[in-house]
Order: structure tokens, then C-alpha cells, then sequence
């Protein structure tokens, strides 16, 4: 051992590394067991700190190190009692900052948890969901009754040439019903179509007799909005043709529809009528499915409300798809949607239909 290295000093000199740490451990000593009070950015910081002491103490160029180095220089029979003090001294001071450092560990882990937590029973935000349009509720229900009679349904063009919105359904050069007035045309002489009949005719051409359809569709007519009128408006089409039709098909047809629709006590009644396509023709009321013919006010006080046209194929139509009328007949409907929907639904005004208004529309289901 060189002289001057005196064993006391050494000792002395742990001693007041052992000093030093305690004094600064002392501020982390609280932290041993438990992390409670503190917040997550003290915890990180103390955590910080922590690491730094031990580096201060411990590390490379601390006071132990240097002591550690002079465990060499100690007298032999000295030494091993020498490095055990030393070592004991790293080893409380190693275990002392790993406690503390495992207790912060966790309380920062589990107020991280705690801070990034998703509370599942928060409620939802809920997705608002949209709501069929009244005409669209209105045709499916048409739609089902019509497919369980075993009618297939059609959907076409809305707009025509002038052959399949007029000259196919035997409404003639003159005749009033293609006066401009009543029609739109485009500036090709086009006609955005002012009946669904015209599916009638497409449907026929391609799949020939017999057959069985419904059209629902748009319609347009030059009319100026009001309460019941709308330039733009939904028709419902129909058309049966095959060997032997009559008119008694037609009723029992259409009577079925709206005992479907209203209820078996709803009655039925034809009046006689008039149009190009069909021959003979009717229009066709129902009894008030309000007052059940009492008379009220969504009858207008007669007891009947008016669903639409109807009638005998016209041969004419027949013979303008190449059907043979002499083998082949059929009936032919068409009623309108809004009016129907401004009643069930109790509408004053079949514009707001069309206005768009979510807070009207989703009323409806
Ligand atoms: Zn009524």
C-alpha cells in the first residue's frame, strides 16, 4: 500500500459519499412505497432527477468511482474489508434508487392508462339516420301488393321521343293531350314524358304478350305549382296483357289493390270515362278509408276518393307493338302518387313533398 493512503481516510471519504446520497435521496425517500398525490408530469420529473442522482452518485466520475479505484491501493489485509464496504455502499445506494424508481414506473404507467382511458360507457355519438321519402314509402308498399299478384315492375326513360309519349299510345297529331302547353319539350323536340304509359310501350316491345307490369315513375306536365298540383309528380302504371282479359279483371285487379292498401272494407266503383289508349275506359274511385263513405274532410264530404284512370287496352296500342288484338287483350292503369300520399298522410299541401324540408320529411316512417 503506497503511503499516505490511510485506511480511516478511505473509510471516512465512503462515508461522506454514503452522507451525500442520503441527504439527496432524501427529497425521493417519501416515494419508496407509494407515488400517491403526485401528478403525472412531477412522477416524469422526479423520475428524471432520480436518474440524474444516481448518475451523480454512482456513475463514471462520481466520488465512488474514484473511491473504487483506490480499492487496489489499499494494504492486502485490509483490502477485502475495504471492497466490501464499498460495495455495500453501491449496493444500498443501487437498491434504494431501484425502489423508488419502480414505484414511479408504475404510477406513470397507470396514469397514462388512466389518462389515455376510453370510458365505454359513455354514450355513443349516434348516427343519424335517414328516412325514406313518403312517395317512397308509399310505392313499395304499391310495389309489394302488385309483385304478390305476380307483376314485375318497370322502370324506364324519362325522356321520350314524341312516338312513345303519343303516336304509340294513339293519341294522334292534334289531339289536345300534345298541345305544348301541356307538355315540356327540349329544344331537340324531345318530351320529357307527361305519362308512365309510355313504359307500357317499351315493356310490351321487348317482352311481348302475356305479360304483366307496374311502372312507377316521374311524370311531368306544365302545370303552376299550388296546393294539389305540381309540374313534377309520381304515377303509378300498370298493364296486364294475355289471352282472354276482361273488364271484370281489371276490377277485381284494382279492387284487390285497395283492400290491400286501405282494408277489406274499402269499396269500389267505375265510373265511365275517356282516353286515347284505352277503350273501353273508367276512372276508378274508392271509398274514404277516413269516414268509410260518410263523408269527411279528406273526401272533400262525398264519401269517395279518386285513384285514377283506366281500361281496355286500345287495339290501336296493341297493334302498335305488333300484338295481334284479335288473339291478345289487356287492361291498363295509372294513378298518381302525391295526391294519395298527401292523403294518407294527411298533407295540406302536396309542395312540401317536394321542398325537401328534413324536418318534414323525417317524420314519416
Ligand atoms: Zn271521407
Amino acid at each position: 500500500m503506497p503511503e499516505g493512503v490511510k485506511y480511516e481516510d478511505l473509510k471516512n471519504q465512503v462515508d461522506r459519499v454514503s452522507k451525500a446520497f442520503e441527504q439527496e435521496f432524501g427529497r425521493f425517500a417519501r416515494f419508496r412505497t407509494s407515488a400517491d398525490g403526485l401528478s403525472l408530469p412531477e412522477a416524469e420529473s422526479l423520475m428524471r432527477e432520480l436518474g440524474e442522482a444516481r448518475t451523480r452518485h454512482t456513475g463514471k466520475k462520481s466520488e465512488l468511482a474514484a473511491v473504487k479505484k483506490l480499492i487496489g491501493r489499499v494494504a492486502p489485509e485490509e483490502r477485502a474489508s475495504f471492497g466490501q464496504l464499498v460495495q455495500q455502499l453501491e449496493a444500498e445506494i443501487a437498491s434504494a434508487v431501484e425502489e423508488v424508481e419502480a414505484t414511479l414506473r408504475d404510477f406513470i404507467s397507470s396514469a397514462q392508462i388512466e389518462r389515455e382511458r376510453i370510458d365505454v360507457t359513455l354514450p355513443g355519438r349516434r348516427v343519424r339516420r335517414g328516412h325514406l321519402h313518403p312517395i317512397t314509402l308509399l310505392r313499395e308498399r304499391i310495389e309489394d301488393i302488385f309483385v304478390s299478384l305476380g307483376y314485375a315492375i318497370e322502370d324506364d326513360r324519362e325522356i321520350e321521343t314524341d312516338y312513345y309519349n303519343f303516336d304509340a299510345l294513339n293519341i294522334p297529331e292534334g289531339h289536345p293531350a300534345r298541345a305544348s302547353q301541356d307538355t315540356f319539350y327540349t329544344t331537340d323536340g324531345f318530351a320529357l314524358r307527361s305519362q308512365t304509359s309510355t313504359v307500357q310501350i317499351h315493356a310490351m316491345e321487348r317482352r311481348t304478350a302475356p305479360l304483366r307490369m307496374i311502372a312507377p315513375g316521374r311524370v311531368f306536365r306544365r302545370d303552376t305549382p299550388d296546393a294539389t298540383h305540381n309540374p313534377m309528380f309520381f304515377q303509378v302504371e300498370g298493364l296486364c296483357v294475355d289471352r282472354g282479359i276482361t273488364m271484370a279483371h281489371l276490377k277485381g285487379t284494382l279492387s284487390e289493390f285497395v283492400h290491400r292498401l286501405f282494408g277489406p272494407e274499402i269499396r269500389t266503383r267505375f265510373r265511365p270515362s275517356y282516353f286515347p289508349f284505352t277503350e273501353p275506359s273508367a276512372e276508378m274511385d274508392y271509398s274514404c278509408f277516413k269516414c268509410g263513405g260518410a263523408g269527411c274532410r279528406t273526401c272533400k264530404g262525398s264519401g269517395w276518393i279518386e285513384l285514377g284512370g283506366c281500361g281496355m287496352v286500345h287495339p290501336n296500342v296493341l297493334r302498335a307493338v305488333k300484338i295481334d288484338p284479335e288473339e291478345f287483350s289487356g287492361f291498363a292503369f295509372g294513378f298518381g302518387l302525391d295526391r294519395m300520399a298527401a292523403l294518407m298522410y294527411k298533407l295540406d299541401d302536396i309542395r312540401l313533398l317536394f321542398e325537401n324540408d328534413v324536418r318534414f320529411l323525417e317524420q314519416f316512417n
